[in-house]
């Protein structure tokens, strides 16, 4: 845990990993492409670079945070011929083909490399319950991880530097579709003339807190929610659902692809 870690990139994320960092009394490098955003930081025991090559050879680990994977490769592409041995960890957002193909592009130039996916915002790093994505090199995430662990719990998810990205982006995906879903909801309500603040807080989230662990525990939990669910009353009840919508004059387009799992449940009904 001694190590010197350098951060590129300081927007609301980067100055939140940092932060943590710092907060955890590690030794601290920052750059952002823009200057002038490392203030807080440095007060706080930070140092600034000027450079990526100076900010790169300051520390033992470079934690890369940037917008996007462009933003990565424009960054690290001219200091890349003299990343040899160096340890790089992005904790970018990208696909999972972008991340291979990052750890394929740093592995010609002999970076040992880590892709990670952040899973907290940027107020909730540092606390619990905040966790980080890492995959690649498993010797490497054990080197890593209790280096980087203040800044949200480190899990490691396999050799495949794309499985980060993998599981990140799914689990956004689940994010959104119950987003979507609850906008829906909340929508549906607005339209009937019911009271939608009233509706979130002492209906929706209550029941999307109880539905949590069936939607996405898995087997066990499913098993059990549908032998007292059966899937005929299920179909019904989403078909229920769905009319409703109409009646509100809510176009269910959020939600209408439920129909395809609602012609699902009807089939494993008929075949039951
Ligand atoms: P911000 O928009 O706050 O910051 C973007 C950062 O990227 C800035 O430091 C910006 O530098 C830099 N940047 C953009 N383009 C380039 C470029 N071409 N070259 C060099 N630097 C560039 O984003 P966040 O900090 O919130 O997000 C950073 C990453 O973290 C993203 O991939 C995001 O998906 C991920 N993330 C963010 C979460 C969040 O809630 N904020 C949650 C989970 C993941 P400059 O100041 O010069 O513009």
């Amino acid at each position: 845990t001694h190590e010197r870690i350098s951060i590129l990139g300081l927007g609301a994320m980067g100055r939140a990993l940092a932060g943590a960092l710092l907060e955890a009394g590690r030794e601290v490098t920052v750059w952002n492409r823009t200057p002038g955003k490392a203030g807080d930081l440095v007060a706080r025991g930070a140092r600034e670079a000027s450079s990526v090559e100076e900010a790169i050879k300051a520390g033992d680990l470079t934690v890369v945070c940037l917008l996007d994977d462009s933003s990565v490769r424009e960054t690290l592409a001219p200091v890349a011929p003299k990343l040899d041995g160096r340890t790089l960890v992005d904790l970018t957002s990208g696909s999972v083909r972008q991340a291979r193909e990052l750890a394929g592009w740093l592995k010609g130039y002999g970076v040992r490399f880590l892709s990670g996916g952040i899973m907290a915002v940027p107020p909730t790093v540092g606390t619990e319950g905040a966790f980080i994505l890492y995959s690649g090199a498993r010797d490497l995430f054990d080197r890593v991880a209790p280096v980087l662990s203040p800044m949200a719990r480190p899990h490691w998810v396999g050799e495949d530097p794309g499985f980060a990205a993998l599981y990140d982006m799914a689990a956004l995906s689940g994010m959104y579709g119950i987003a979507a879903g609850a906008d829906h909801a909340v929508a549906m309500v607005h339209a009937e003339g019911g009271d939608v603040e009233t509706f979130k807080r002492e209906v929706l989230g209550l029941w999307l807190e109880q539905m949590l662990p069936f939607m996405v525990v898995g087997a066990e939990a499913s098993e059990t929610v549908l032998e007292d669910s059966n899937p005929g009353m299920q179909a019904t009840g989403l078909e229920t659902m769905l009319a409703a919508s109409e009646e509100a004059g809510v176009p269910a387009e959020l939600v209408g692809h439920l129909r395809a799992s609602l012609w699902r449940m009807r089939h494993a009904a008929t075949v039951a």
